[in-house]
């Protein structure tokens, strides 16, 4: 049973620069409230090499002291964080991606799981589908991860991500389990599911620093030291787990409600993506 995780890129960023176009193909950076802190970073920000949580002024002093006369960081522009914006477009993509499946979980306001089977099309083709019609309605670049799980849709989704070869579309089904395992390898366990640095480090005081560590250790094990949302969102399918495979769609209701006119609204009414 395929699951494809839609995941927006650089989610707030894209947001700004599909309202404010001079600002696409630049560095955006998205703060916190007060303007603390970076939340957001479109990929150019990312090849400047700013992290997530990073305090403004310390960005803008790093970047002051590197290249030509104010060095990088008048190539930066950051903006404060708008989240009636971000909420409004989040229902858009939301609502879009419900047309491709009648199963739908809205994980976070930029990511979502949809069921995949019974459906006419390949996994794949679908979601090059869903890239092209998400960008098209919306302005808002998405990658697609699809697996036999949520976690490893979502591990396909970070490799997507990662790896332009893949055209934002990765589907584990068509790897053999050779070529699973050696993706998995270099992941850290960290960016596999939404753990953080805390849990990264619990795990890896266990000796599991890698996706592939953690696909490898047993259930039980994961579950006594690290965290039931974890343990049950291993690395494998598994029939005793179910939890893993079901989308928890009472959240549908949210991903249907109508989006206002305004934000991203190209007066276009859209089609069913499935049609023939
Ligand atoms: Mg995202």
């Amino acid at each position: 049973m395929p699951v494809a995780l839609v995941d927006c890129n650089s989610f707030y960023a894209s947001c700004e620069q599909v309202f404010q176009p001079r600002l696409q193909g630049r560095a955006v950076v998205v703060l916190s409230n007060n303007d603390g802190c970076v939340v957001a970073r479109s990929r150019e920000a990312k090849a400047l090499g700013i992290k997530m949580g990073e305090p403004w002024f310390q960005v803008r002093r790093r970047l002051q002291g590197q290249g030509q006369g104010q060095g990088q960081a008048e190539e930066v522009t950051a903006l404060s964080s708008n989240y009636a914006l971000y909420a409004d477009m989040s229902n858009r993509v939301m609502r879009i991606l419900g047309r491709f499946s009648p199963r739908q979980e809205v994980y976070s306001i930029d990511e979502s799981f949809l069921e995949l089977d019974g459906l006419p099309e390949p996994p794949e083709v679908i979601g090059q589908r869903i890239r092209s019609t998400v960008l098209r309605w919306t302005g808002l670049p998405v990658c697609v991860g699809i697996g036999p799980t949520k976690t490893l849709a979502k591990l396909a989704n970070h490799l997507a991500k990662q790896d332009p070869a893949w055209a934002g579309v990765c589907d584990l089904a068509v790897l053999d389990a050779g070529e699973v395992k050696r993706l998995l390898a270099p992941v850290p366990v960290g960016e596999v599911w939404g753990g953080g640095q805390r849990l990264a480090h619990r795990l890896g005081a266990l000796g599991i620093l890698t996706a592939l560590d953690l696909r490898r250790a047993p259930s039980k094990r994961i579950r006594q030291h690290a965290s039931v949302m974890l343990g049950r969102n291993r690395l494998e399918p598994r029939g005793a787990d179910r939890s893993d495979h079901q989308l928890h769609q009472p959240r549908r209701r949210e991903a249907a409600r109508p989006a206002g006119r305004g934000c991203g609204d190209h007066g276009r009414d859209p089609q069913p993506c499935l049609s023939p």
